[in-house]
């Protein structure tokens, strides 16, 4: 059988139309496998005042978004109280470093735009159906039953949960999962230890129009960018005094809202604006809890998870889009080789599914970790973080430290095989363009400088005893 053939009988049902379920059904269009996509609300790309940092691994995966997306090119600045600069950016902007080493820029958008362009570049469009939310599934012997709340059916060979943290598909896959063989660590619990106020503003006119701002204060951090359209997109990061977890994650309400923006009005977040200034002038804002958390199995049988329904990291570290991007290309790139292969038959589609978890999971584990530490030094969790936010990071300059991170993050990227990597002027290559000695070599001058850096930081925590349920790992 033709590989042409087999593509043609091959069926993925995506429940989720959110960056996850776009992207993986752009994939697929352009691998030629048939899919379905479900989305549970009537629109696919509502409005929640989300805005997202596209970086280079995900550009990488998805390289045309970086033309269709409209860019600034930020500087990148620490500041303190008063808003008073502890670490400026460098004159080159953090977009144009990040583009001169991998070929790559930093693209802010609104979430709303992305999924938008995601979906206009589908060149058909009726593969994906709203309003379809998805409740139960079923495993036949050869194919998979997925049902909507309105009693449609729909089937395929695999399915695939693109459906956010709190994924019907994650909870279908573990009922289906024989008690014999589910361990207790699969039911993953997602804590949560920050709160985040985030919202689009328009015309906040004392704020500078290329700035990338993030301010340290006891216990709470900003993160406040200067977006395309005179908007500001912005994010308040409060640090709980107890970690919730589980079921107990809270839904907050508009008086929470307005109890914290009281609390923080006349916070600076730039030399002449206050917190106050930058809501009053806003579009959209929403408070919810910042769910953490890795999921020890991401398949079983045809059933797979990908993005936060498999992995939900602090979006302080601007990777959590970014790797539900890297997920569906290594999804997409392990069913396009399984298809190609003349030993297919061999090898189930679990054995494939099972391969995604097995490339993918160490890395959202590492990205996780460090998501939390840097959320804790930002919202100067323990008296060692305000050590390392008010001299550690300004002595090194944060661009330089969050620069050399990103790099050393994104060389990891994968690329969608059956697509040629488009030629870029860069001076750092991705690993996987890399022979194994030049590869070993890279990962050599990398780790020194995270084995620094790791020193460093984890001296300063050990020095307080800090513990927290998810960062007590990383220091045992
Ligand atoms: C404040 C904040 C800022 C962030 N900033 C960044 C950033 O700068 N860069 C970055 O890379 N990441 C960022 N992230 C993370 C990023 O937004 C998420 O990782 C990403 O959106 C995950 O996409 P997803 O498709 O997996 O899930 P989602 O975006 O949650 O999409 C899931 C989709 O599934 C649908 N769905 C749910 N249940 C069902 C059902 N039963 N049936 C059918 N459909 C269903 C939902 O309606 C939704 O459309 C941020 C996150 C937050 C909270």
């Amino acid at each position: 059988m033709s590989m042409y053939e087999r593509k043609n009988e091959l069926k993925v049902v995506i429940v989720g139309g959110g960056v996850a379920g776009l992207s993986l059904a752009n994939m697929l269009e352009k691998a030629s496998i048939n899919y379905s996509l479900l989305e549970a609300h009537p629109d696919l790309a509502s409005q929640v005042g989300a805005s997202i940092a596209l970086l280079p691994n995900g550009l990488r995966c998805y390289h045309h978004l970086e033309e269709a997306s409209e860019s600034i090119r930020h500087k990148l600045n620490l500041r303190g109280q008063e808003g008073k600069i502890l670490s400026r950016g460098s004159n080159l902007t953090f977009s144009a470093q990040l583009e001169k080493r991998l070929g790559y820029p930093q693209i802010f958008t609104e979430r709303q735009q992305l999924l938008r362009i995601l979906h206009n570049n589908l060149k058909d469009k009726s593969c994906c159906v709203t309003n379809k939310r998805v409740v139960r599934l079923e495993l036949c012997q050869d194919r998979v039953q997925v049902h909507s709340e309105d009693g449609s059916l729909y089937e395929g060979d695999v399915v695939v949960g693109a459906d956010g943290t709190h994924s019907i598909v994650r909870e279908q896959m573990l009922r289906l999962i024989p008690k014999s063989i589910l361990k207790t660590p699969d039911i993953s619990p997602i804590s949560a230890d920050v709160r985040c106020m985030f919202g689009i503003s328009e015309n906040v006119e004392s704020l500078l129009r290329d700035s990338e701002d993030m301010i340290t204060y006891p216990g709470r951090s900003y993160l406040i960018i200067s977006g395309p359209g005179h908007r500001t997109y912005w994010f308040l990061f409060e640090s709980l005094n107890k970690a919730i977890r589980g079921t107990s994650l809270p839904r907050y309400s508009e008086e929470d809202e307005i109890r914290m923006v009281k609390r923080y009005a006349s916070d600076h977040v730039g030399s002449s604006t206050t917190f106050q200034d930058v809501y009053q002038h806003r579009v959209k804002s929403v408070l919810v809890p910042i769910e953490e958390f890795v999921s020890t199995r991401w398949s079983y049988d045809r059933i797979i998870t990908i993005g936060d329904s498999a992995h939900k990291i602090d979006p302080i570290s601007g990777q959590g889009g970014n790797n539900a991007i890297e997920d569906a290309a290594t999804l997409v790139n392990s069913l396009t080789r399984w298809l190609s292969s003349h030993h297919s038959r061999e090898e189930s589609i679990a054995t494939i599914l099972s391969t995604v978890q097995a490339c993918r999971i160490n890395r959202m584990r590492q990205l996780a970790k460090e998501a939390h530490l840097l959320q804790s030094i930002l919202t100067q969790k323990a008296i060692a973080s305000q050590i390392v936010s008010k001299y550690f990071l300004p002595a090194l300059g944060i661009d330089n430290i969050l620069l050399r991170r990103i790099n050393a993050i994104c060389v990891e990227a994968p690329h969608i095989n059956m697509l040629p990597i488009p030629a870029k002027q860069r001076s750092t290559p991705f690993n996987d363009e890399l022979s194994s000695r030049l590869k070993n070599n890279q990962r050599l001058r990398q780790s020194t400088w995270n084995l620094f850096i790791g020193f460093m930081v984890i001296c300063c925590y050990s020095l307080m005893f800090h513990h927290s349920p998810f960062f007590g790992n990383i220091l045992s």
